[in-house]
């Protein structure tokens, strides 16, 4: 119908949808943006990668440090956009394809998420919190799926690009959506909050994590409990009982769960020779894959959720023993005799603690050995935490304690002559150092920031073991 060449409506007569989205069309992209084109026709959704557009998207164009999508809109446009949304006009002139021109693209892609989280009106339970917030995030989906369509964040993807391509991700379907909110900035909590508008909010842990934004405990307890501004419902940890007071004084109810001291906790509870918790919850016994103390604890955050939205609690139960274990977060592997707990995804302090506490709990009459990496953005405390964590370990019963990265000066300055420690600037020179010390049935706890790839050494050990 609209067929002549050069212009924009031809440009949108060519891109017709292949399925019309429940709700995107160029009015409600307008209605949310508050600018731009109001065409009565239907999108098929909204993308920010030209990979992974599909025909009658909406293209943000997103820019990075590195990177500009707005360099990349005619590959958008031939990749089936029908419509962008840019923050410099110039770049899409010409395109012929109907634009949405806003002064920041970043925000409005949260507008736009917020839009369908409004239209879609289901309860999104938002996770924030300085550790454990993908593990918790999982059980929450593991606890909720025998009973509910459950849409919940991919992978990690807790950040102010993440959390709104999470919410722009949910399917129509969906009765409840579980949303990872991580931070490392004052003010994202309270920006990505506001666009996830949750009605339950779950924080799992306050410790210290990205000081190099966050500044001190103080500053992360400040930015975390953010989540809790007008949440009908505030899930806390009972072992940061600090949390419990911040959250009455914003959320509508607080429910308090964990270990012991909570509101919801179990009658009994323990880990298994292999690190594994068991818990026994009202009369429901249940093994979690995951393995130490913090994850049972994080397992009573999900059950206080799955009760508060009327998900019985044996199928919580059941769901959380045969869910996914999350790759590299303390995933059990067996190489030859030797067992590897790798726990290579990221460390910080808290995190730190929580493995050698791990570690001090299993493998009786094995080596235990413990493989310390740098832990990354802790700015000025960066030092006095990197001691701490090596006295934690010092005193953790592991065996052989092998510092990595900025573990090395820690451990140099706290333990220079203790035949247990073994240490090293470089991971270059990591194997050679444990090689000849490393027994063949030893458990090796391997974790460090991400940054630090301690990963890299699991083939090595693979192939010794
Ligand atoms: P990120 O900031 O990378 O998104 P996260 O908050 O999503 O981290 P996870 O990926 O679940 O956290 O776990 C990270 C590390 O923290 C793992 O080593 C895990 O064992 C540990 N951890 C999980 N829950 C807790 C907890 N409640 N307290 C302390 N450490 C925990
Ligand atoms: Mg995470």
């Amino acid at each position: 119908a609209f067929s002549t060449a050069g212009t924009a409506f031809s440009a949108i007569a060519a891109v017709a949808p292949d399925h019309a989205h429940p709700y995107w069309t160029f009015e409600r992209v307008a209605d949310a943006l508050g600018t731009g084109p109001r065409i009565p026709r239907p999108l098929a959704g909204v993308s920010t990668d030209t990979r992974a557009i599909s025909r009658g998207d909406v293209f943000v164009a997103l820019k990075g440090e590195r990177f500009d999508a707005h360099d990349f809109l005619s590959t958008a446009r031939d990749a089936g956009a029908a419509a962008f949304v840019v923050s410099d006009a110039r770049k899409a002139a010409g395109l012929g394809v109907p634009t949405y021109v806003v002064s920041d693209t970043l925000v409005a892609l949260g507008q736009l998420a917020t839009a369908w989280r409004r239209a879609w009106g289901r309860s999104v339970i938002a996770v924030a919190g300085s550790n454990g917030k993908t593990s918790t995030k999982e059980l929450l989906k593991a606890a909720f799926s025998r009973t509910l369509v459950v849409h919940a964040t991919k992978g990690n993807l807790n950040n102010l690009i993440g959390v709104p391509l999470t919410l722009l991700a949910i399917p129509s379907n969906a009765e409840v959506a579980i949303v990872e909110v991580g931070t490392n900035t004052p003010g994202e909590v309270a920006t990505l909050r506001a666009i996830t508008e949750p009605d339950i909010a779950v924080l799992t842990s306050i410790g210290e994590e990205h000081l190099e934004g966050l500044g001190d405990l103080a500053g992360v307890l400040r930015e975390e409990s953010e989540i809790f501004h007008r949440v009908t419902l505030a899930i806390v940890p009972s072992a940061h009982p600090e949390v419990a007071d911040i959250a009455k004084s914003r959320a509508t109810a607080v429910l308090s769960a964990g270990l012991e001291h909570a509101s919801i906790t179990p009658t009994a509870w323990g880990l298994d020779d292999e690190g594994r918790p068991w818990l026994d919850v009202e009369g429901v016994h249940f093994t979690l894959p995951l393995r130490g103390a913090h994850q049972a604890a994080n397992a009573m955050l999900a059950i206080a959720a799955a009760g508060a939205c009327g998900v019985p609690l044996v199928d919580a139960a059941a769901g959380m023993a045969e869910m996914p274990v999350p790759s590299m977060r303390g995933a059990w592997e067996q190489l030859g005799e030797l067992v590897l707990i790798n726990d290579a995804y990221n460390a910080n302090p808290a995190s730190m603690r929580a493995a050698l506490d791990l570690l001090g709990r299993v493998g009786s009459g094995q080596q235990r050995v413990a493989i310390l990496g740098t832990m990354r953005e802790l700015g000025a405390q960066s030092a006095q935490q990197h001691r701490e964590v090596a006295r934690a370990a010092l005193a953790s019963g592991a065996d052989l304690i092998v510092g990595v990265g900025d573990f090395a000066a820690a451990f140099h300055d706290l333990a220079p002559a203790d035949p247990r420690v073994l240490a090293t600037p470089d991971f270059d020179a990591l194997w050679s150092l444990i090689a000849p010390r490393l027994e063949r049935n030893a458990i090796v706890l391997l974790k460090g920031s991400r940054g630090m790839r301690l990963e890299r050494l699991v083939p090595t050990l693979s192939s010794w073991a």
